[in-house]
C-alpha cells in the first residue's frame, strides 16, 4: 500500500523517483480523467482497475510521444550509423513504472494516483509482463535497449510479435502446469501497428538461374506488419523504437487455389499462415528442429533487412546526389548484431539481396555483408547449438541453402589452402555436416559470415577460442572478442528498489545511475556505521515487503528473520537445482539429528520455468516441492528451514524476490553457464553469493574481491581432468555418508511415500557433476550459515559487493559494443542529442572576415 508521503518522505524520494511540482500532478490528475473518459470511454462509476492501470499508461506514456518523434526526426536529420539488434526474444516485463523511472515521473504520478484516490501500486500490478523471451538470452537483449537509448545510440530492436510468450506456470500437487500466456487479451498500449510500413516475406518456391541472374520464383507470401514500442533513455529525452513483426496472410491468400476447398477454407487458411507470430518456442539452451521454428527464424530476419535497406536509401546520406547510391558504404553507416544463432539466416539473406537483387558480384556482396554482422555466442553446451536440417532448408529455403553451399565451398577453398591435406580440420569446419542427416551449423555459418564473434562472459570467450569454435580462431583470431554481459541499473535497482537506490544517492549522489562505476566510491563508507545499518535496513525492509507478498499471493507464512536463500533461473541440469536439493536435505538431517543446534535459520527459495518437453526439468521442480512437503511439516524443524518453490518466475517476480534476497545461489557447473546475469542482479541488490567459477561470477570475484564472495567447487580444469577420468557418481556416493543419506532418501522415497520409485532417476544424475561439488558446497555453507550471524560482517562484505558491481552496468557492456564492434561513439551525456532536443539553444554570430570569407560562429546555451 502506497501511504501519502511526509514533506520529508517525498524530499528523500526526489532525486531517484522524479520531482512532483504542483502543476505537474495538476495536468497529471487532468490528463488521467482525460484518458478514462475519451480513450476508455468510462466513468468513475463502472472503471474497474484495469481501466485505472490503462488511463495512467496512456497518461505516462503521452510523455514519450514527443521525443520519440523528435528522436527519430533527428536521426533522419544527423543520419548517424544505426545499429540492428537482433533477436529472437526481448524479455521487456512491464512497461509502465520503467517509463515513469526513465522520465523522471515516479513521484508525480504517484501523488496524482494518491490524489485520484488510488493505489499506484495496485495499478502497476495491472500490467501483463511483455514476456517474449525464455530466460537471460531475452532480458540481455531488454536490457541493451535500455542502454542504447541512454547512450544515445541510434539504434533499434527487431524481434517477432508473439502472441503468445512465455507460458504461465502453475504448481498443482508439486507439478508444473503450463498456461498460455495471453498477453494482448485486453490490448497492449505501448505498440504502435504501422500497416504503411507491411513487407512481404516469401518460403518454399523454388530458384530459377537465368543468364541475367537468379530468381526466387513461386513462393509462398505472408506479409509481415510491423508493431513499434518506445524504448526511453534515462532521461535524455531519447527515444528509440523496438520494432516487433506480426505475420499476416495476404488478401489472396489460398484464394486462387480452388482445389484447396474453395472461398470459405481459404479465408479459414489465412489462420495457418498467421502461425508464424503465434507463440514464442519455450526452449532455454536448447535446440529443437521444428520447420516453425525455422520459419520465425527467416519472417524476422526477411522482414527487418527489407526495412534496414529501405531505411538507408532514403537516408539523407544514401539518396544525396553527390554520393552515389551505393550499397558499398552499407557497413559504414549500419551494423547488424546477432543475437546468438536465431537470426544467422541474415547473412545469406544479405547476401541474397545484394547479389539478386541488387546486381552486386559475389565479392562485393560478401565483403558488404561480413563488415555489417557481428555474432554474439551464448552457450557452448551442443545440445543448444542450432544444426538445421537440410532437407528442411531445401524445400523452405533453396536460394539460401544455395548460397550456404557457394560460401561453404569457398570459406573450405580456403582453409584447404591454408591447411592442404587436412581433411579432418575441413570436415571439423564446413558449414555442412555429413554423416546421417545432412545439416547446416548455424554457428559456424555466423562466424564466417560476421567481422566480430564474441562471447559473453572472459571465461567464456577465451573457452569459446580454445574448444568449440577453435579451429575457427586459428584462423581468424583478429574477430574473437569478449563482452561481458550486464544489466541495466535502472530496473535492476532504481526501479525494483528505490530504497536501496536512496541509500546510495544519499552517499554519492545519484549520478551512478547512469555511471554504475562510481558505485565504488561506497567503500569509502564500509566502515561507517550508519551506512551499515542504513543497508541492513532496506534489505529487511524488503524481505518484510517479499514475505507480505507470498503471504497475500500464496498464503504462505516465512520468518522475515531467516535467511533468504534464493535460486531463481530456469530450471535445467547444468544450473544445478539438484545441488541445492542436497543441500537442503543436508540440512533437514542435520537439524533433525541435533534439533537443539543454534542452526542459521533459513528459508530457501527456488523458481523457475522447466521447457514443457524437458522431463527431468519437470521431475526437479516436483522433488523440490516434495522436499518442501517433508521439511516445512516438520514441527521439529519448525520456522528454521523452509522450502518454497516460487511459482511463475519471471521478469516481475524476479523484481520482487532479488532485492529481499540475502543469498544469491549460483551453482552450475563450471564451463556451462556462458555468464550469467542473474548472479549481476542479486549483487547489486545486496546479496551475497555462493557460486562456482564460472561465467560472469569469475569476474564479480574480481571486481568484489574473492574474499567477499563464497567460491567453492571444481574450476574447468578440474571438470575437464574429472571428465577425462571418467565421472563416477558411486565414488561420491559411497565416500560421503551425509551425501549416500540424502540420495537414498530421494530414491527410497522418503520425499515420495505414496510413490516410493517417483525418483528414480533423478537421484543418480549422471549427466552432471552434480555429486563431484557436494562436499565443496555443503562446507562453503556452514560458511554462510556462520557469517550471517554476524549482520555487522554481513553487511559489509554485502557493501563490498555493491561496490564492486560498476562493471557489470549493461551500459558498460553496450559501450564497449559500440566501440569495438559496431563503430560508433555513445554520445557523452554533455552532447548528447536529447539535450540539445530539450535546452541547448544555439546561436549564430556572422561575419566578414579579414580574408574576406563570411565566417560563422555557433555558440551553444543550456537553458
Ligand atoms: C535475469 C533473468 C534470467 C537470467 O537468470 P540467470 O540466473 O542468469 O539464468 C532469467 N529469467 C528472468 C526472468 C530474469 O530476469
Amino acid at each position: 500500500m502506497s501511504k501519502p508521503l511526509t514533506d520529508q518522505e517525498k524530499r528523500k524520494q526526489i532525486s531517484v523517483r522524479g520531482l512532483a511540482g504542483v502543476e505537474n500532478v495538476a495536468d497529471l490528475k487532468t490528463n488521467f480523467n482525460r484518458h478514462l473518459h475519451f480513450t476508455l470511454v468510462k466513468d468513475r462509476n463502472v472503471a474497474t482497475k484495469r481501466d485505472y492501470y490503462f488511463a495512467l499508461a496512456h497518461t505516462v506514456r503521452d510523455h514519450l510521444v514527443g521525443r520519440w518523434i523528435r528522436t527519430q526526426q533527428h536521426y533522419y536529420e544527423k543520419d548517424p550509423k544505426r545499429v540492428y539488434y537482433l533477436s529472437l526474444e526481448f524479455y521487456m516485463g512491464r512497461t509502465l513504472q520503467n517509463t515513469m523511472v526513465n522520465l523522471a515521473l515516479e513521484n508525480a504520478c504517484d501523488e496524482a494516483t494518491y490524489q485520484l484516490g488510488l493505489d499506484m501500486e495496485e495499478l502497476q500490478d495491472m500490467e501483463e509482463d511483455a514476456g517474449l523471451g525464455n530466460g537471460g538470452l531475452g532480458r540481455l537483449a531488454a536490457c541493451f535497449l535500455d542502454s542504447m537509448a541512454t547512450l544515445g545510440l541510434a539504434a533499434y530492436g527487431y524481434g517477432i510479435r508473439y502472441e503468445f510468450g512465455i507460458f504461465n506456470q502453475k504448481v498443482v500437487n508439486g507439478w508444473q502446469v503450463e498456461e498460455a500466456d495471453d498477453w494482448l487479451r485486453y490490448g497492449n498500449p505501448w505498440e504502435k501497428a504501422r500497416p504503411e510500413y507491411m513487407r512481404p516475406v516469401h518460403f518454399y518456391g523454388r530458384v530459377e538461374h537465368n543468364p541475367d541472374g537468379v530468381k526466387w520464383v513461386d513462393t509462398q507470401v505472408i506479409l509481415a506488419l510491423p508493431y513499434d514500442t518506445p524504448v526511453p533513455g534515462y532521461r535524455n529525452n531519447i527515444v528509440n523504437t523496438m520494432r516487433l513483426w506480426s505475420a499476416k496472410a495476404p488478401c489472396e491468400f489460398h484464394l486462387k487455389d480452388f482445389n484447396v476447398g474453395g472461398y470459405i477454407q481459404a479465408v479459414l487458411d489465412k489462420n495457418l499462415a498467421e502461425n508464424i507470430s503465434r507463440v514464442l518456442y519455450p526452449n532455454d539452451n536448447f535446440f529443437e528442429g521444428k520447420e516453425l521454428r525455422l520459419k520465425q527464424e527467416y519472417f524476422v530476419v526477411a522482414a527487418t533487412l527489407q526495412d534496414i535497406i529501405r531505411r538507408f536509401k532514403a537516408s539523407k546520406f544514401g539518396s544525396t546526389e553527390v554520393v552515389r547510391m551505393d550499397l558499398t558504404t552499407l557497413p559504414d553507416k549500419v551494423a547488424i548484431q546477432l543475437n546468438d544463432t536465431h537470426p544467422a539466416l541474415a547473412i545469406p539473406e544479405l547476401m541474397r539481396i545484394l547479389i539478386d537483387d541488387e546486381k552486386l558480384t559475389w565479392d562485393t556482396a560478401w565483403d558488404i555483408t561480413v563488415r555489417t554482422c557481428a555474432y554474439t555466442n551464448h552457450t557452448v553446451l551442443p545440445e543448444a547449438l542450432e544444426r538445421w536440417p537440410v532437407d528442411l532448408f531445401q524445400n523452405l529455403l533453396p536460394r539460401h541453402l544455395e548460397i550456404i553451399y557457394e560460401v561453404n565451398r569457398r570459406h573450405l577453398e580456403r582453409i584447404s589452402a591454408l591447411y592442404p591435406g587436412d581433411h579432418d580440420r575441413l570436415r571439423r569446419m564446413s558449414l555442412v555436416e555429413e554423416g546421417g542427416q545432412k545439416k547446416i551449423n548455424m554457428a559456424h555459418l555466423c562466424i564466417v559470415g560476421s567481422h566480430a564473434v564474441n562471447g559473453v562472459a572472459q571465461i567464456h570467450s577465451d573457452i569459446i577460442k580454445d574448444t568449440v569454435f577453435k579451429d575457427f580462431y586459428d584462423v581468424d583470431p583478429q574477430k574473437f572478442q569478449n563482452k561481458t554481459n550486464g544489466i541495466t541499473p535502472r530496473r535492476w535497482l532504481v526501479m525494483c528498489n528505490p530504497g536501496l537506490a536512496e541509500v546510495i544517492a544519499e552517499r554519492i549522489g545519484e549520478d551512478y545511475i547512469r555511471d554504475l562505476s562510481q558505485l565504488k566510491s561506497l567503500l569509502k563508507f564500509v566502515d561507517d556505521d550508519a551506512f551499515i545499518r542504513d543497508i541492513a535496513n532496506v534489505k529487511q525492509e524488503n524481505k518484510l515487503k517479499f514475505a507480505v507478498h507470498l503471504e497475500e499471493q500464496f498464503k504462505v507464512k516465512i520468518n522475515p528473520n531467516s535467511m533468504f536463500d534464493v535460486q531463481v533461473k530456469r530450471i535445467h541440469e547444468y544450473k544445478r537445482q539438484l545441488l541445492n536439493c542436497l543441500h537442503i536435505i543436508t540440512l533437514y538431517n542435520r537439524i533433525k539429528k541435533e534439533p537443539n543446534k543454534a542452526w542459521t535459520p533459513r528459508t530457501i527459495m527456488i523458481g523457475g520455468k522447466a521447457a514443457p518437453g524437458y522431463h527431468t526439468a519437470k521431475m526437479i521442480i516436483k522433488l523440490i516441492t516434495a522436499i518442501g512437503e517433508v521439511v516445512n511439516n516438520d514441527s521439529v524443524v519448525g520456522d528454521r528451514l523452509k522450502v518454497i518453490f516460487l511459482e511463475n518466475y519471471r521478469v516481475t517476480l524476479a523484481e520482487k524476490v532479488i532485492p529481499a534476497a540475502d543469498l544469491s545461489e549460483q551453482i552450475s557447473t563450471a564451463g556451462t553457464e556462458a555468464s550469467g546475469t542473474g548472479n549481476m542482479k542479486f549483487m547489486l541488490n545486496g546479496a551475497l553469493t555462493i557460486g562456482t567459477m564460472d561465467g560472469a561470477n569469475v569476474e564479480m570475484a574480481e571486481e568484489a574481491g574473492e574474499e567477499n564472495l563464497f567460491i567453492f567447487g571444481m574450476r574447468v580444469k578440474d571438470v575437464e581432468a574429472l571428465d577425462k577420468k571418467g565421472y563416477d557418481a558411486l565414488e561420491y556416493y559411497n565416500r560421503i555418508p551425509e551425501l549416500k543419506q540424502a540420495v537414498d532418501q530421494i530414491s527410497g522415497g522418503f520425499f515420495s511415500p505414496g510413490e516410493p520409485d517417483q525418483f528414480k532417476d533423478i537421484s543418480l544424475s549422471h549427466t552432471v557433476t552434480v555429486f563431484a561439488d557436494y562436499e565443496d558446497y555443503i562446507q562453503c555453507q556452514e560458511k554462510v550459515s556462520a557469517l550471517y550471524k554476524n549482520t555487522k560482517e554481513w553487511t559489509k562484505m554485502v557493501i563490498h559487493n555493491i561496490a564492486g558491481c560498476g562493471k557489470f552496468s549493461s551500459d558498460r557492456t553496450i559501450g564497449q559494443y559500440a566501440r569495438e564492434i559496431w563503430g560508433m561513439e555513445p554520445i557523452h551525456d554533455d552532447d548528447c542529442y536529447g539535450n540539445s532536443l530539450r535546452n541547448h539553444h544555439f546561436i549564430f554570430i556572422f561575419f566578414v572576415c579579414v580574408c574576406g570569407c563570411v565566417c560563422v560562429c555557433v555558440f551553444r546555451l543550456k537553458f
